[in-house]
């Protein structure tokens, strides 16, 4: 019988590593809630809906309806991507200036009604491995596994750090935790859906395992 699997937890603390992974051993859709605040926050930048970290809320909730949001496997890359009205926005979406806006996004209210029920849509046929915030305790909350995951801000960040040197941006340790530990606040402190474990998530503080060890503890999960 085909699950939906929360996944839910700080930034950077490896979700969509486990979440992939598990997705593609269960062989399951996985689906990336993180990317579709992210595409709604790109769409802002370019059309001047946010300035200096403040965001034009009127306009953007107005805007919505023209902002679509698909996700497309594509071989080359062996993952699914992330599109914004047609275009692969998958790199661009997780640069800087989206990480440091997406945060103030994602807590206006029909932003987020608007995503969740998109997200709701996209699980309805079960068989799906989802992660984000709030998939446990407001996308689905009779999902059936929940796993609420956690991790040092230290190694979050050099997680993060690690992964934009590789891709060769010129960035800082420091600004990198500093963005880790602001977006941490600002989704536990935000007023619609903050950031908290769902009473029935099992923990998994991932700061000392591997992405192998995560795997076969969560697929252990399953099978229970
Ligand atoms: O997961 P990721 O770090 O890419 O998510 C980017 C931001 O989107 C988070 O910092 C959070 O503010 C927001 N988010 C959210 N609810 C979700 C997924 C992401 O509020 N379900």
């Amino acid at each position: 019988k085909k699950i939906v699997i929360a996944v839910d937890g700080h930034s950077s603390c490896g979700k969509s590593t486990l979440a992939k992974a598990l997705a593609s051993r269960l062989n399951y859709a996985y689906i990336d809630t993180g990317a579709m605040y992210r595409a709604v926050t790109l769409y802002g930048l370019r059309n001047n809906l946010i300035a200096e970290g403040k965001v034009d809320e009127a306009d953007l909730t107005a805007q919505l309806h023209q902002i679509k949001i698909t996700f497309r496997y594509s071989e080359a890359a062996g993952k699914s991507e992330t599109y914004l009205n047609g275009e692969n926005v998958e790199e661009e979406i997780r640069q800087l200036p989206v990480s440091r806006s997406v945060s103030p996004v994602a807590t206006i209210g029909e932003v987020r009604k608007h995503l969740v029920a998109l997200q709701q849509e996209m699980g309805k046929n079960k068989g799906i491995v989802m992660d984000g915030r709030d998939i446990g305790t407001v996308v689905f909350p009779d999902a059936e596994l929940k796993i609420y995951m956690t991790a040092s801000p230290e190694v979050r960040a050099q997680r993060r750090y690690d992964e934009l040197k590789a891709k060769g941006e010129d960035i800082s340790f420091e600004e990198i935790k500093a963005n880790v530990i602001e977006r941490d606040y600002i989704d536990e402190n935000r007023e619609e859906s903050p950031l908290r474990q769902a009473d029935d998530a099992i923990v998994l503080d991932n700061s000392y395992f591997t992405p192998e060890e995560q795997l076969d503890w969560a697929f252990e999960k399953v099978m229970e």
